[in-house]
């Protein structure tokens, strides 16, 4: 994360490279394959591999694949994917389940050493032995048993002759200490069940305070990067990378973790969101994981820079949504074409254009990008404009269409409405208006001024599209807080977070590709979404409107 003074990450390994106590910066991204990836993990990504990147470091992607329960091959694709989407290469792919192993025999070691012990307590009675900040835990009436025992007992367990749930391996450290970790935490369980990567050959589980240090310090890796919530697992951390008499010794260091308004950002709630049908999938464009911030339209270089922008610091605090929307609008500005959509249309008949006539008008691509060259828009006798866009009663200040009212047509000409059609039910289908051939767009007709200007399309030529239009997926800015305790987040889903209009879209659109983007004028950023477009029909994803009221 280059030109961060305030990066107090980097600044500790500069100096572990000036002190020579490392010679090369290696990290680590180590997701667990439960869940898709959210924009939280970017943070987590960028910053490891741009670490590294800073010091022709290496970075592992590792999957943490600890707990077989909630673990599945589909979401370490998903992780790869998203990975390279961002744009990062790892150095090497490492599955945790591959150390497993490894791992066995450092819990072997630590039990040679009584520095474990195998315990029966239930759950529960562990939870309540374990004390309280003010109160010290008590002791376990299985921690004195022998090495001999204990041995025997942990290799019976790994041989699968004990039920989920009866057995642990516990390290043994300090029942009274004043961090709660501390007091033998357990660091093995029974689980009998299929590993997506190890099958049915482990019916034990390393838990995660106990693998983590472990799969770090196989891969030497120096600068163990997590979130401030396992700031107090640090001691553990290190007293397992010692007591386990493990070569290489990672530093874990801890940074804030990225909340945004507006939404909720853990793998178990999107979970949730996905399971009970609130959206179409992991990927849909509402979800603030990375597939569906890619599906609405979101590129990788406009994520990196909000999360650059975020800053790396211990803080806790949520950052307005409308920072990430800037810098998408500051990434496409310049890069996407500018066209004309049509939501909602209307009929416009141009009662003194020629009937067979169509003349194709000039356009510039993209008025701030002149490079980008020109297109050619058919303008005849019948268009469309937005319903919106017209009113037979319009209040004071509407500068749009209105009986008797001139416009300007965006890129055309000037048309004046005469006549308003309607069906029997009074509802406006139809609007006939006159044009003025010497206003035609670009040649210099000063004539006289209109207030308004309005777009359209050509409504023989033109493509039908559908436009998906977007609002926060959860209603309460303070629900990364606090929820009251007889509600839980999806009381706060937004029920009206998604709009379906049907319009239609420039000629020239007709052969666009999935994730094309573009600006529709005076409706913002539109992403083409990969999964619902078909042949007959584009389906436009707004990935951001035109307006924006934040402030960097
Ligand atoms: P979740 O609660 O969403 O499942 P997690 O922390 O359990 O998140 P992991 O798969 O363990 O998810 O995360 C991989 C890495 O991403 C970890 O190092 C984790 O600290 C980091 N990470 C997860 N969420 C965030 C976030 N919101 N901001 C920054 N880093 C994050
Ligand atoms: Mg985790
Ligand atoms: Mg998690």
């Amino acid at each position: 994360m280059e030109n961060n003074s305030s990066n107090f990450i980097k600044n500790i390994m500069i100096e572990d490279l000036e002190t020579g106590k490392h010679k090369e910066i290696i990290t680590r991204f180590p997701p667990e394959p439960n869940g898709y990836l959210h924009i939280g993990h970017a943070k987590s990504i960028i910053i490891n591999f741009g670490l590294a990147d800073d010091f022709e470091g290496k970075t592992n992607l590792r999957f943490d694949d600890t707990n077989p329960l909630k673990e599945d091959q589909e979401y370490v694709d998903s992780i790869k994917e998203d990975v390279k989407w961002l744009g990062y290469e790892w150095d090497e792919l490492r599955f945790a389940s591959d150390y497993f192993e490894e791992m066995y025999n450092r819990a072997v070691l630590l039990i040679k050493k009584g520095k474990a012990y195998v315990d029966e307590l239930s759950q529960e009675e562990i939870r309540e032995y374990r004390g309280t900040l003010t109160e010290p835990g008590k002791d376990s009436p299985y921690r004195n048993r022998t090495i001999e025992e204990n041995l025997d007992l942990f290799e019976r367990m790994r041989n699968g002759e004990f039920e989920n749930g009866s057995k642990v391996l516990r390290a043994k450290i300090d029942m009274a200490s004043p961090n709660l970790n501390m007091r033998d935490p357990v660091i093995y369980r029974v689980a009998h069940a299929i590993h997506h990567n190890t099958g049915d050959k482990w019916c034990i589980y390393p838990m995660y305070a106990f693998a983590h240090p472990l799969e770090d310090a196989i891969e030497n890796v120096t600068h163990s990067i997590c979130t401030t919530e396992f700031e107090d697992q640090r001691p553990l951390y290190n007293w397992v990378v010692e007591e386990c008499e493990m070569e290489s010794k990672p530093q874990q260091i801890e940074f804030g973790r990225l909340n945004i308004t507006n939404t909720v950002m853990s793998k178990r709630k999107l979970k949730k969101l996905v399971d009970e049908g609130f959206v179409d999938g992991w990927d849909d464009p509402r979800m603030p994981t990375i597939s569906g911030l890619r599906r609405k339209g979101f590129t990788p270089g406009a994520i990196r820079e909000f999360v650059k922008a975020t800053g790396v610091s211990k803080g806790y605090g949520a950052v307005d949504e409308a920072m990430l929307e800037h810098f998408v609008r500051e990434d496409l500005k310049l890069e996407v074409p500018r066209t004309m959509g049509v939501l909602n249309p209307l009929k416009v008949v141009i009662t003194n254009y020629p009937e067979d006539k169509v003349e194709m008008l000039d356009a510039e691509i993209n008025p701030e990008n002149l490079e980008m060259g020109s297109r050619q828009i058919p303008f005849s006798r019948e268009i469309y404009i937005e319903q919106d866009d017209f009113m037979e009663d319009p209040p004071k200040k509407y500068f749009r269409l209105f009986p008797g009212n001139e416009v300007r047509l965006k890129h055309a000409y000037f048309i004046k409405c005469n006549d308003v059609i309607k069906d029997e039910n009074g509802k406006v289908v139809e609007i006939h208006c006159t044009y003025d051939p010497e206003t035609k767009s670009g040649s210099g007709f000063t004539g006289r001024k209109v207030k308004g200007t309005i777009h359209w399309v050509d409504a023989k030529n033109a493509v039908p599209a559908e436009f998906r239009l977007y609002e926060p997926l959860i209603l309460d800015a303070e629900m990364n807080e606090e929820i009251p305790e007889e509600k839980t987040f999806l009381d706060y889903v937004n029920a009206n977070s998604l709009e379906i209009v049907q319009g239609f879209v420039e000629p020239n659109m007709k052969d666009v590709k999935p994730q094309d983007k573009f600006q529709f004028f005076r409706h913002g950023y539109f992403n083409v979404d990969p999964k619902h477009s078909t042949s007959k029909k584009t389906v436009f994803n707004r990935i951001v409107s035109l307006k924006s009221s934040f402030k960097l």
